[in-house]
């Protein structure tokens, strides 16, 4: 329900777009696009989740530092990649970061529902969302969905 023929570059830089004041002139974003530029998905998958994902990197960037997003097929997944170069997420958080209200954020700058509806937007695709500690450091979120859309 919802899928439409995205062209996934395009949504990422708009989304990067709508992002730009929060990314302003201190964060460096690199784009590494390697999977077919469609992707048949809702197009929540890039206006939400990683909108959501990319705004979260740049809040946990403090000062200067990068943001790679990237794209590759993987056996039958459209995988999108998401590093930074800020402090990860700690060990002991990451259990509880994809629930509804979690937030490490000051009152009133985190709703902590970034990451649930993430959750929820890439199950409805039969996907998977997951972090794990990007090659630098910093925190790196894996987005995968089924390449090809399910009968
Ligand atoms: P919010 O952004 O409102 O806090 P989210 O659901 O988007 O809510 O994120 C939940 C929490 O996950 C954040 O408060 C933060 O502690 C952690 N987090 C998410 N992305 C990152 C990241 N790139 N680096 C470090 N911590 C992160
Ligand atoms: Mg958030």
């Amino acid at each position: 329900g919802g899928a439409q023929e995205v062209d996934v570059p395009e949504a990422i830089s708009t989304v990067l777009a709508l992002l730009t004041h929060k990314l302003s002139d201190r964060i460096v974003v690199e784009q590494d696009f390697q999977a077919p530029r469609i992707l048949r998905c809702s197009p929540a998958l890039l206006n939400q989740v990683v909108m959501n994902i990319v705004g979260n990197a740049a809040d946990a960037i403090q000062g200067p530092g990068q943001i790679r997003v990237a794209t590759r097929l993987d056996g039958g997944d459209y995988v999108i990649e998401v590093s930074d170069s800020g402090p990860g997420v700690p060990e002991e958080i990451r259990a509880r970061i994809f629930e509804p209200f979690f937030t490490t954020k000051p009152v009133g700058s985190g709703t902590g529902l970034g990451l649930s509806i993430a959750y929820t937007v890439v199950q409805a695709h039969h996907g998977s969302i997951a972090v794990d500690d990007a090659p630098g450091g910093g925190a790196r979120f894996t987005v995968r969905v089924p390449a090809e859309e399910r009968a």
